[in-house]
């Protein structure tokens, strides 16, 4: 665990994340349209005639499986199939063309594939300019073969191979980040890249909302073939068909997560889920999470875990805006091991809201803590800002000096990454084998409109909790 994409896109400055934002949250029409073509790749073979292409762009005729080709731009010719490594551009869904690498290529259903000519297959494609939660399966339409490049990547292997990975093996490079490339050899971050390529869940259902997802997610293998997943918004249990979740929901009685809520202010209710107890609800959310952060580990015991779950009330229920999962025991002093905002609730403060929920556990605790490493590029960044606000609104405050110590003690913030933050701040001077905080009230003004803003505060009032422990 311990990947933070899903809480950045409220940062707003990443310029992925706001690439992302923009995919999967305020560009309702797109998401519409993306559900559309997904829907067709799988319906058109029960349903519909086949679609209209182009006859210029038709091959060698109904049924042709063969390799065949088509002319570049320069005169070279294109083998289709195209294979997998190609580069060149593709029709985004802003109607522009990107720079993409063939990932992954796959038979479109017979119905589909009547005209031959490369158009039995669809590609996935990998943007290079952008993050991976955008890669996508297009059809050959949207490609531009006049762009293909000569050089095809080293061949991936037979993705047949990657599928075999033992448990173990799975596991293990789960548990490694592949962000911070130093703890991963070449050998298994193509273990992990090969296994986790390809999207398998495209949307799912959740509550009032639809959801574009992110990434590959480890379903149980019977779920393979399902484009869309439908989840049951309180118990997380999720379904093939539409039919079965309403079935579901007349008489599934959870109206929140299961488990105690330790805190409530306003239309906010947070849910503390004891993975032990609630197996399944743990595992479903494991599930869920894994759909918008890259490299979250699968931790199959969820029993070590407890899950804050955060949700906003209405008559309806208690509906989950995100969530932070925390170990129980943790010798590393990890106060958070993941977390996420689920896309539709994102840029509202609520990843803010969920690291300041962590601290104030950890204050109660006694301890300070920190999350879990490494972080992700974007998760450092969050914590940046929280750590950012947090540090220099007390500094401002304490014209006298204080130590880094006393800092850790009233925030519950680890000493090291109180270090750390004020020196990526240039706040700290080295003094005869002292460190030294420096605090120009004019410098830390300028520093905390940079960090931006807080978002939604936790009141500590409305904190209701004791710190877990084992029973009996
Ligand atoms: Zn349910």
């Amino acid at each position: 665990m311990g990947s933070l994409e899903g809480t950045v896109a409220e940062n707003g400055g990443a310029a992925e994340a706001a690439a992302a934002a923009a995919a999967t949250t305020t560009a309702p029409s797109c998401n519409g349209k993306q559900l559309e073509e997904n829907g067709n790749a799988v319906d058109m073979a029960q349903t519909d005639g086949p679609p209209a292409f182009p006859a210029a762009d038709c091959g060698d005729g109904p049924g042709a499986t063969g390799v065949t080709t088509r002319k570049g731009r320069f005169g070279g010719l294109v083998a289709l199939p195209l294979e997998v490594g190609t580069r060149m551009l593709c029709r985004w869904r802003d109607g522009k063309f990107h720079p993409v690498k063939v990932i992954e290529r796959r038979k479109l259903p017979p119905t589909v594939s009547f005209c031959g000519g490369g158009h039995e297959y669809e590609y996935y494609v990998h943007y290079t300019e952008f993050n991976r939660r955008l890669d996508e399966w297009v059809k050959l339409d949207q490609l531009d073969l006049d762009t293909v490049e000569a050089d095809v990547d080293e061949k991936v292997e037979d993705k047949a191979t990657s599928l075999k990975m033992t448990r173990h093996q799975k596991r293990k490079i789960d548990e490694t980040h592949v962000e911070g490339h130093e703890e991963l050899d070449a050998a298994s971050l193509r273990e992990h890249e090969e296994f986790t390529k390809v999207k398998n869940i495209a949307t799912i259902e959740l509550g009032r909302y639809e959801i574009e997802t992110w990434y590959f997610s480890p379903f149980p293998p019977e779920y393979n073939d399902c484009v869309k997943l439908f989840f049951c918004e309180f118990c997380l249990n999720f379904m093939k068909r539409k039919e079965q979740l309403q079935r579901h929901m007349r008489k599934c009685d959870l109206k929140h997560p299961p488990g105690d809520e330790i805190y409530r202010c306003g239309t906010l209710s947070m849910f503390e889920v004891d993975g032990k107890k609630n197996k399944v609800y743990g595992q479903n959310l494991c599930y869920l999470a894994k759909l918008f952060l890259d490299h979250k580990t699968l931790y199959y015991d969820v029993d070590l875990f407890l899950f804050y779950v955060l949700c906003e009330c209405d008559d309806r229920g208690c509906h989950m805006v995100g969530y932070f999962s925390k170990e129980k025991h943790s010798e590393e002093s990890y106060n958070l091991a993941c977390i996420l905002t689920l896309p539709p609730y994102q840029r509202k403060g609520y990843g803010k809201f969920l690291i300041a929920f962590s601290y104030e556990l950890s204050k109660k605790e006694g301890k300070v803590g920190t999350p879990e490493r490494p972080l992700s590029d974007l998760g450092l960044l969050s914590y940046r800002g929280y750590w950012t606000r947090v540090l220099l609104d007390i500094l401002k405050k304490h014209k006298s000096n204080i130590s880094i110590k006393e800092l850790s003690d009233m925030t519950a913030i680890k000493a090291d990454d109180i270090l750390s933050t004020l020196q990526s701040l240039d706040l700290i001077q080295y003094r005869k084998g002292q460190h030294a905080i420096c605090a120009d009230p004019k410098v830390l003004d300028r520093h905390l409109k940079a960090a931006g803003r807080g978002g939604l505060d936790v009141d500590v009032s409305k904190l209701i909790w004791t710190p877990f422990k084992e029973q009996g």
